[in-house]
């Protein structure tokens, strides 16, 4: 077994087994190269969806694996201890795109877009950031679906957006409604060969190497009606619904890097030798490992119970009340822990961990930014206390 939790029932760690042993077979070997050259094996996808892992919450009709909030959950953890870029590019897919179109788009759209997303032959990404619109990300939106007849023209900049150089389907924010302000939003999918779509530039990051990440321009971009997601100028409850759920699912991305970099430091302190004994043998040594530990159980457990409120939650559920704090309550932590155990780790390394071929320097280069995306720290902080401060 890989892990042991009463969070999660004797299937759910059986799956997580078999997901760990599929995915340390087909991608750990790849990190390496990825994090040299940013790219994503063209492969990485096709075997995603071949083996089932497309789609984890979608329902078998339209192709998907059909699985509970949890179990999602479970393998996004396996996935991003074997490999964290993969891990944060099915996430981008799977969650903010593929579980967003399932839980708010219509019969016809689903049935148009969901069976490639989750066969593998279609990736996924979502557009709501922009230049001048990150933590504010629906009062500034300036990116604007004009009608005109039966379609939309879009107009405006997506930055930072994960799968976006990549992407078949992106759905987008735009405001329909200007002068409505966030209450004039409405999510559109737009495919990517659309005339008018543009990835302006591929962003060379820090970590994450591998996940592509990119700036989308709209110029004039022709959508028909009936690819809004959700109702017209109903965006706002989309994003925040999805915003949970993706909250929720993060922490597992999180947690999965922070258990990685735990194991390889019990390698290594078992390993390398100092005053001719292992390093492991040092109660400072072993005091870091014990906190390393118990940061990723505190973030684990408070993420499993909150994967188990998420279970369930209907299309406009979310977005406010005890989940919209549990959520943010939940990815505070798991980030906050990553950091903290990621720091730790490259301790224990030494010199080594600061050498940037070496895993621990690819993780702790990686994990920071959990710390950002998603709504940073601060926002998450404010979505708390407003939530405890209400009434
Ligand atoms: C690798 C990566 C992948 C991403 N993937 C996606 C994606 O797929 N789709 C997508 O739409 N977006 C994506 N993002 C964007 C991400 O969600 C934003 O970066 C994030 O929301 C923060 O916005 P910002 O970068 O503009 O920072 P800003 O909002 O400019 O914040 C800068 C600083 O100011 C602080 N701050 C801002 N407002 C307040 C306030 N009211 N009170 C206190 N402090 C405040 C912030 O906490 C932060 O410390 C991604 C980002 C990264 C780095």
């Amino acid at each position: 077994m890989t892990h042991s939790s009463h969070f999660i029932m004797p299937e759910q760690e059986a799956l997580a087994d078999q997901a760990y042993r599929f995915f340390h077979d087909a991608f750990f070997d790849m990190n390496a190269e990825m994090d040299d050259t940013d790219d994503l094996p063209a492969s990485v996808f096709p075997t995603l969806g071949k083996m089932g892992y497309l789609g984890l919450n979608v329902p078998t009709q339209y192709g998907g694996a059909g699985l509970d909030f949890t179990s999602a959950c479970v393998i996004t953890e396996e996935l991003s201890r074997v490999s964290a870029a993969i891990g944060l590019t099915h996430v981008a897919h799977d969650n903010l795109c593929v579980n967003n179109i399932y839980r708010n788009a219509s019969e016809e759209m689903r049935q148009k877009y969901l069976p490639g997303l989750c066969d593998g032959s279609l990736i996924g990404a979502l557009g709501l950031t922009e230049p001048g619109a990150g933590s504010d990300a629906l009062g500034s939106m300036k990116t604007t679906a004009r009608k005109d007849g039966d379609d939309y023209v879009l107009n405006g900049t997506k930055i930072f957006i994960t799968n976006g150089p990549i992407a078949d389907i992106v759905l987008v924010y735009a405001k329909t409604s200007p002068e409505k302000g966030a209450k004039g939003i409405t999510a559109f999918i737009v495919e990517t060969t659309t005339p008018g779509f543009k990835v302006a530039q591929k962003l060379n990051k820090m970590g994450f190497r591998g996940s592509p990440t990119g700036e989308l321009v709209f110029d004039e971009c022709r959508v028909p009606a009936k690819n809004i997601v959700g109702k017209l100028d109903g965006g706002v409850a989309v994003t925040m619904s999805g915003l949970d759920l993706e909250r929720a699912i993060v922490c597992f991305n999180a947690t999965g890097i922070s258990r990685r970099a735990l194991e390889i430091s019990i390698d290594y302190a078992k390993t390398r030798q100092q005053f001719k004994q292992p390093i492991a043998s040092f109660q400072m040594v072993q005091a870091m490992l014990a906190d390393m530990y118990t940061e990723i159980e505190v973030a684990r457990t408070l993420a499993f119970r909150t994967a188990a409120m998420c279970e369930g939650l209907e299309e406009g559920e979310g977005g406010r009340g005890e989940i919209h704090k549990l959520t943010a309550a939940a990815i505070f932590k798991a980030a906050a822990a990553t950091s903290f155990v990621l720091d730790k780790a490259v301790q224990i390394h030494g010199g080594s961990g600061y050498m940037r071929d070496t895993e621990v320097n690819r993780l702790f280069r990686t994990g920071r930014v959990l710390e950002v995306g998603a709504g940073t720290q601060e926002v998450r902080k404010l979505i708390i206390a407003s939530e405890l401060l209400k009434n």
